[in-house]
């Protein structure tokens, strides 16, 4: 999955991990912080996978939902053999499920129903081997699993649909069922629409016919071959589809009918992606067919449903953008899922490296295919950034201490497992690499796998021993931090390269042992060293014609690590001029970005004018910014003539990084002249920053404005919170009341946000907290917690009453959580914190009642001990002295 983050992006779902320039579903939902552990003494501290005392063979569910009610009429048989023990009872996993009846080819004693499963006792114990079914009619009005998109709920009328979310442990809110990976079984699904309404689901449509007795239209679907439970999956109501094939392969691509305009960007790369992952993996595609449905506010950025993959409809772009969106990086995760995850599966989840950073990692080789080996290099550069920026890095990628299964779900098991796969890689080189995944597909297929049985492959077909490998990396945390200076000796010709290990040794974190290649570049040609590294400190010596000119350690880019490697000017500005290493120019901008001069900075802007790869570019935007000085500014505002829009956009953000007339002049010429709607959302953010009348109007102006997705009005939002002036409030609030089905419901519900944020220290707040009240309901959850949300920030006592209602709710929910935070803000009287300015009012307006309190106070007691009559004691003598000054 790919998560998309629930903040920030995460289950298999491909999330956060791919945005930033890597071509995907940025920042969708998910980064998920960490849950807490339980306490080491607790049996809960380590987890793993639960025994199967019957191995559940088929699924069969028959659905009938009502969009009206967003429930479900369920049917689910379940055919299952006791493995070594007779059974006596059958344990399935249920939440939230109305049991109806149970019957079954065996004699029932009876049922019972728990908050968390549904156990069913036999009359007698049930043999191994022999094969039994169960099936259960029930009701449900799922919480999570099953989502529905209806016009109750705000959504098009047109549009209205539902869809399933399995992993990772959310089948069991629709279905009764055994609710862990560590189990396969063939599946169907049946479900009864109405006419117009179509269903799509795992494996091959058996049949779609309608109903004589009840009018609907019954569409089945059949997977034949074994999956994971979590991939069951079903997306059914009213959608458009795209068709096509490869060679005996059909593909489809289907969207809610508003939205099929866009279809044909995100779907064209699949057939191509197909082609390259069988070439690349050398396993043909495993499944009956492959289909992507994009679905209103999904729950991450895509689900690897076996052969059915589900898709945020934040996805879709239209060609305006020009190369800065495209769907390639989501729908090649999702796609490479279909082996790594599907076709085989982790056994638990303390293995989800196997499926996420697999998906990972062939989404970065398919970048390669098609983009070319910069592309990949620079999207290996940027996910390295990220993971060597981590604090705090301590936690092993494959670890069984986790609290939730979706605390798995972190940049360990996709960025990070990433790059451990492209380090075997490099070790084994590709061709070994080829065969041992192959191998490790087809020997695995249709089955579970842990991190063993991949080092096992890689072990006996390499011959050698990969056991240090697979410790360091997967069951130790963290990377090498290496400390590199490099020395010239021109009397006995040796090149001295001295290496330093400096990460903090721990239980977790090991001293590393790799092979390291140092380039040499001089007027003798290229020279490459190969080196291991093994030690704390470490001396090498290279016997060398000349001195070089450029020293490159690692030059092919096949460590993760965080190294230091500070060379003089010249050898920095060769290294940024060399044409053959598009890594070496990133690291030397990375380098130049921490000076001030002026040659650094002539030397940024002419990388960022004239570096023929659009990654260094970009980074040599990146890298003017902080710099900061006037030359820094003005190298970025001559070069906005960019032809790359990726590039372009890069610009008009890192100019909003200095307050400066020229750059506020900068980006309203961009909003007014620019056609990429990405690129004048940038600008119209960064006017935010100036209080000037004709910006004003601008933001005023796209406020109201209409745009793919609502992105300019999103973009106008932003830039009046930054302007934090309540003469928007009005504007803001009838946008969002006249234009509340032109937003998604992210944009309405950081509109929300905002409109509480600029009235916050309004006198009368009464019209936007009855604005915000009358959607503590919304049936969109975001919105409702983007209300109850607004209100803690809206710092308005009468809106307790309200928040009061949902923060006193005996079951434990988001919404609760949201309100107790507002509760709490309202009654601490504290106002959040990114209300800086009014809260230093407030403490001066206190400082200065404190001071006059304390003179009338003094002037009480001088009063006091005026009046006073003499008595002994510490009071007596106190009103002596007090006494001269009245
Ligand atoms: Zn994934």
């Amino acid at each position: 999955m790919n998560k998309l983050c629930h903040i920030l992006l995460l289950s298999c779902c491909l999330g956060n991990f791919s945005a930033s320039g890597l071509g995907e579903t940025e920042n969708l939902e998910c980064v998920k912080s960490a849950g807490f552990l339980a306490p080491i003494d607790s049996p809960d501290y380590r987890k793993y996978a639960p025994d199967r005392e019957v191995n559940i063979l088929h699924l069969a569910l028959d659905v009938t939902p009502d969009f009206k009610q967003r429930t479900i009429e369920g049917k689910a048989t379940l055919k299952f053999k006791p493995i070594a023990k007779p059974a006596r009872e059958l344990k399935l996993d249920a939440v939230d499920l109305t049991v109806h009846s149970v019957t079954a080819t065996e004699k029932i004693q009876g049922y019972e129903v728990t908050d968390e499963k549904l156990i069913i006792t036999f009359a007698e114990p049930i043999p191994p081997g022999r094969e039994a079914s169960v099936t259960i009619t029930y009701h449900a009005e799922p919480a999570q699993g099953l989502y529905f998109r209806t016009p109750e709920m705000g959504y098009r009328e047109g549009d209205t649909h539902l869809f399933t979310q399995g992993e990772e442990i959310e089948a069991r809110h629709w279905y009764p069922c055994f609710d862990s990976p560590n189990g396969r079984l063939t599946s169907e699904v049946t479900c009864r629409l109405p006419e117009g309404m179509t269903a799509v689901s795992n494996g091959r449509l058996v049949s779609e016919e309608k109903d004589p007795a009840t009018g609907l239209i019954v569409i089945h679907w059949a997977q034949e071959k074994t999956h994971a439970n979590y991939l069951v999956s079903l997306c059914a109501g009213y959608f458009k589809k795209l068709e096509d094939k490869h060679n005996d392969v059909p593909l489809a691509f289907y969207t809610p009918p508003s939205e099929f305009k866009e279809a044909p960007n995100s779907f064209r790369d699949t057939k191509d992606i197909m082609a390259f992952f069988e070439e690349e993996i050398g396993v043909p595609f495993p499944w009956a067919k492959y289909y992507q449905v994009c679905v209103n506010d999904f729950v991450a950025g895509g689900m690897e449903n076996t052969s059915c993959t589900t898709l945020t409809d934040s996805t879709l772009f239209t060609d305006a953008t020009e190369n800065i969106r495209s769907s390639e990086g989501l729908v090649a995760h999702e796609m490479a899922h279909q082996w790594f995850g599907d076709l085989v599966t982790c056994k638990d989840w303390s293995h989800i490296w196997l499926n996420e950073s697999f998906a990972t990692y062939y989404q970065t080789l398919y970048r390669a295919h098609k983009n070319g080996r910069d592309a990949m290099l620079y999207e290996l550069y940027s996910r390295a950034r990220q993971i060597t920026g981590m604090t705090n890095d301590t936690r092993a990628i494959v670890r069984r201490t986790y609290d939730t299964p979706r605390d798995m779900f972190d940049y360990l098991a996709y960025p990070k497992g990433g790059w451990v796969l492209h380090m075997l890689r490099a070790q084994l080189g590709e061709e070994l690499f080829r065969r041992c995944i192959k191998t490790y597909l087809e020997r695995h297929e249709y089955g579970n796998v842990v991190t063993d049985d991949l080092r096992a492959v890689v072990e006996e077909l390499s011959g050698n021993s990969y056991d240090q490998f697979f410790d360091q990396w997967l069951y130790h945390a963290h990377h090498p931090e290496l400390e590199i200076t490099h020395n010239w000796d021109e009397k006995t010709k040796l090149a001295k390269v001295s290496i330093r290990q400096v990460q903090k040794i721990s239980d977790s974190v090991v001293l590393f042992n790799f092979p390291l290649t140092i380039r040499f570049k001089g007027k003798f040609g290229v020279s490459d060293r190969s080196i291991r590294v093994k030690d704390k400190e470490e001396d090498f010596y290279f016997p060398l014609e000349s001195a070089p000119e450029i020293v490159r350690p690692d030059p092919d880019y096949t460590l993760l690590a965080k190294i230091t490697f500070k060379v003089p000017n010249p050898m920095l500005y060769a290294q940024l001029a060399d044409k053959a290493d598009s890594v070496g120019r990133l690291l030397a901008i990375d380098q130049l970005a921490e000076k001030k001069d002026k040659e650094s900075v002539a030397k940024l802007k002419e990388a960022l004018n004239q570096d023929a790869f659009y990654g260094v570019r970009i980074e040599a935007s990146r890298a003017l910014r902080p710099i900061h000085t006037d030359e820094a500014g003005e190298a970025l505002l001559a070069s906005t003539k960019q032809p790359d829009a990726r590039v372009r956009r890069a610009v008009v953000g890192d100019i909003a990084g200095f307050y400066r007339d020229t750059a506020y002049a900068s980006a309203l010429q961009t909003v007014q002249n620019e056609k990429n709607p990405d690129i004048v959302a940038a600008a119209l953010r960064s006017i935010g920053a100036y209080a000037k009348p004709e910006g004003r109007e601008t933001l005023l102006k796209f406020l109201d404005s209409d745009s793919f997705r609502n992105e300019l009005a999103d973009a106008a939002i932003g830039g009046t919170k930054l302007q934090d002036d309540p003469a928007y409030i009005t504007p803001l609030r009838e946008s969002l009341s006249k234009r509340e089905s032109a937003f998604t419901t992210r944009g309405f519900a950081q509109g929300l946000q905002t409109l509480a944020y600029l009235d916050r220290n309004e006198e009368k707040k009464s019209s936007v907290r009855e604005f915000l009240v009358a959607r503590v309901n919304d049936k969109k959850e975001r919105v409702q917690l983007a209300a109850l949300t607004a209100l803690g920030v809206l710092d308005d006592p009468a809106a307790l009453a309200v928040l009061e209602t949902f923060a006193g709710a005996s079951k434990d929910s988001p919404e609760r959580t949201a309100a107790e935070q507002s509760v709490a803000k309202l009654r601490a009287g504290r106002k959040p914190a990114d209300d800086l300015k009014s809260l230093r009012q407030e403490v001066l307006d206190l400082q200065k009642a404190n001071r006059d309190l304390r003179k009338d106070l003094d002037a009480l007691k001088k009063k006091l001990n005026a009046t006073e009559p003499t008595s002994p004691g510490k009071g007596k003598k106190k009103a002596i002295l007090s006494r001269p000054k009245a």
